[in-house]
């Protein structure tokens, strides 16, 4: 099967999103600082993204310490960045649904510093090994040879993934660990990219944790209930397959409307939540990744 390049109007949007993440991932370095509350820090990003143009293309991520990924303020969020902590910030921007999803890893512990390079490099690692034909398979035991190379541990059950218009992870994913599959990577495709390492006493491997704040839509089916069915509508013509925060919503919706038709549209499971997933044995996670475009010799990096 021959997949056709891309479409020349795909790819200027996806490198739009992608110079978009790119100007926030590096500017939300020197804008975090501990004490700082996370909803600050989810808010400057989503708006920074709104301000250069683009759209999120999922909440901000701000997932701290043994919290691997998927945590997001809910609405008056008291949470605080801690001191000494391990802070990543996951990115998503959009044109059109062409996505860009990028993470960078900022380290207030002098002792985890280690964790944020050795994610980095992990994912440089993958840069320069990722092409055609290569199969998901051997991609993910060169980066598990990698970090253990370096003492550390990949993250077994977080994994790269393809993107497609509206989809953050379609078809195929990109494990951080050897593993069987025949897939493999195929000029014209995108990819994100994110090697996720914790120490060689954490376990390797996450577990969900409680349910986070961000939703997405998952079922089409109609509602009776005239106030879940126009925050449904609502949220099928703004953020269609993609997800989204409570607090979005907080901002178009009166509170008591927004919880009475979340609680509807969950139960009548229209909508999932994602859990946050920790690390099983709570220790510090570092992730750093890259959406990139799989070109006839390599990639190009587009965030
Ligand atoms: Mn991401
Ligand atoms: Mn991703």
């Amino acid at each position: 099967m021959c997949k056709l390049p891309l479409e020349r109007t795909a790819l200027k949007k996806y490198r739009e999103a992608g110079k978009i993440a790119r100007k926030v991932r590096e500017d939300v370095r020197s804008f975090v600082r501990e004490g700082m509350a996370v909803i600050e820090v989810c808010e400057w990003v989503e708006d920074k993204i709104r301000r250069l143009g683009g759209q999120p293309a999922f909440p901000c991520n701000v997932s701290i310490n043994h919290i691997a990924a998927h945590y997001t303020s809910p609405p008056n969020d008291k949470s605080l960045i801690p001191e000494d902590s391990l802070v990543k910030v996951d990115i998503g921007v959009h044109m059109d649904g062409y996505i860009a999803d990028t993470a960078t890893t900022i380290c207030f512990n002098p002792e985890l510093k280690f964790l944020e390079e050795t994610s980095m490099q992990a994912l440089m690692k993958g840069i320069e090994i990722i092409q055609p034909g290569i199969s998901t398979s051997e991609f993910g035991s060169a980066i598990q040879r990698f970090i253990e190379s370096r003492g550390l541990k990949p993250i077994s059950n977080l994994t790269g993934h393809q993107i497609d218009r509206y989809l953050i992870h379609a078809g195929k994913s990109l494990p951080n660990v050897s593993h069987f599959s025949l897939s493999k990577i195929r000029e014209g495709e995108i990819f994100a990219i994110e090697p996720f390492v914790t120490t060689r006493d954490g376990a390797g491997r996450v577990r969900d944790g409680p349910p986070g704040n961000i939703y997405r839509l998952v079922k089409q089916k109609s509602v009776k209930d005239p106030e879940a069915k126009r925050v449904l509508t609502y949220i099928k013509n703004h953020y269609r397959t993609l997800p989204f925060a409570e607090r979005w919503l907080r901002k178009v919706f009166p509170r008591k409307i927004l919880d009475e038709a979340f609680q509807k549209l969950l139960r009548s499971r229209i909508l999932m939540v994602y859990p946050v997933f920790v690390e099983a044995k709570g220790k510090p996670v570092a992730q750093a990744e890259h959406t990139v475009l799989i070109t006839r010799n390599g990639c190009e990096v587009l965030t």
